[in-house]
């Protein structure tokens, strides 16, 4: 698969570093926007990070309206009630103010509010007729991503399952990465988020798909986790580990749009979209249990995985190494205080049939994982990582 033309996008504008949010108002103004609509939801409230964003906006002279219901793994119907918030306040532009779950409404709002149609029609690969108004990213976890990425998530409480929309139009037209936004989040949520951009990073780098330009960002996102991340959690006002997480988050999402993640995505779909896991804690029961599955298929990634992770390989076999890599990402998720296991997340154990039924179906990720898995597969997977 090395030679497979990619098609790599991101945002028109990165605005990346600690401070960088200051930028927003003089952003904001060469748009010629009047007024916006900034999408956050009560944990961002809490933590005092909505006058600071709105303030310097409102003394460049934009209006600002606020929009504060969302809900961590959003509902799709979330969508309509944040399109009626920005109609009512008469705003043309939105911005997502948040962790994923707050950028994923700002994106498909942003097109509902300009194209026909509800946030259902568009799930799936290509589904947006057109652009939507313009959107602005300012990621406060470091962990998604979803400020890089053409993707938006959102629950389906009917069908149990987490939704993914994939568009060219979901690319917000910048994205502004301020560590300084991330010292608030809580020590669990900086471990949950902080594994999910790990993972993203190795469901890419292992990828069926997976391509040498992007391997570059994938590598560098694993080795930026496994130096920062402890410190992150550990000492959350520690902005050099923040700024290093922030980065990692960034060039994990850049793995998204071209190649995108694998079976552990699509498995820990039916935990978040049936039993509420956060959606970096589902990924990260799950991992190394996907990884072990997976191992086989390329051992020298593994074993780069392992070495860029901080691991010793030298004088090991490249099996070795390999494992090596999946005690590594188990070592960490322990140092970070994970639950070790799905048992702990009030997930019964007889569910897992139906939760593999769920997971196969979701074929867009499936389909990128490096090693070809059945239903039977899903369902050990699921047992080992119980
Ligand atoms: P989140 O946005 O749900 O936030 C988790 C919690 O952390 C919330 O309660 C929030 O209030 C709180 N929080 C966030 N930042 C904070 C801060 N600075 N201070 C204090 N509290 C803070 O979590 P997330 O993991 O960033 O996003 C998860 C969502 O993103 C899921 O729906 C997932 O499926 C989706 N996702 C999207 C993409 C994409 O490319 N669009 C990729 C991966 C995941």
């Amino acid at each position: 698969m090395s030679n497979r033309i990619i098609d790599f996008q991101i945002p028109q504008s990165l605005v990346m570093g600690v401070g960088a949010s200051k930028r927003l108002p003089d952003i904001l103004k060469k748009t010629g926007v009047k007024k916006v609509l900034i999408v956050t939801d009560q944990g961002i409230v809490k933590a005092s990070l909505v006058p600071l964003i709105c303030e310097p906006i409102e003394a460049a002279g934009i209006g600002v309206a606020v929009f504060d219901g969302v809900e961590p793994d959003p509902r799709i119907e979330i969508v309509s009630a944040c399109v009626s918030a920005f109609q009512a306040a008469g705003a043309e532009a939105i911005i997502g103010l948040g962790g994923g779950s707050s950028i994923d409404i700002a994106k498909v709002a942003s097109i509902v509010a300009a194209q026909s149609g509800l946030a259902g029609d568009y799930i799936g690969i290509g589904k947006v007729p057109g652009p939507g108004f313009p959107h602005f990213a300012l990621p406060t976890t470091a962990g998604t991503g979803s400020e890089v990425t053409p993707i938006a998530v959102l629950s389906d409480t009917t069908a149990h399952l987490k939704k993914g929309i994939v568009s060219e139009y979901l690319y917000p037209r910048a994205a502004i990465i301020d560590p300084e936004l991330m010292v608030s989040v809580p020590p669990s949520v900086t471990a949950y988020t902080g594994m999910d951009t790990l993972t993203h990073a190795i469901e890419a780098y292992t990828n069926r798909f997976a391509a040498p330009f992007i391997d570059a960002f994938a590598l560098e996102t694993i080795r930026l986790t496994g130096r920062h991340l402890r410190r992150a959690v550990t000492c959350g006002i520690d902005i050099e580990a923040r700024a290093g997480m922030a980065r990692a988050a960034t060039l994990g999402g850049m793995c998204l749009g071209s190649v995108n993640t694998a079976a552990v995505h699509a498995m820990a779909y039916p935990l978040g979209g049936t039993y509420n896991v956060p959606h970096g804690l589902a990924n990260t029961v799950l991992l190394p249990a996907v990884m072990e599955f997976n191992m086989p298929s390329n051992l020298d990634k593994f074993a780069a995985i392992a070495e860029a992770l901080g691991e010793e390989t030298c004088g090991l076999s490249t099996r070795e190494a390999a494992l090596l890599a999946i005690q590594a990402v188990k070592d960490l998720s322990v140092d970070i205080g994970i639950p070790q296991g799905m048992r702990y997340l009030g997930i019964p154990q007889d569910a897992i049939p139906t939760m593999a039924e769920g997971a196969i179906e979701v074929t867009r990720l499936m389909g990128n994982n490096p090693r070809t898995i059945t239903v039977k597969d899903v369902q050990k997977i699921y047992e080992n990582a119980y």
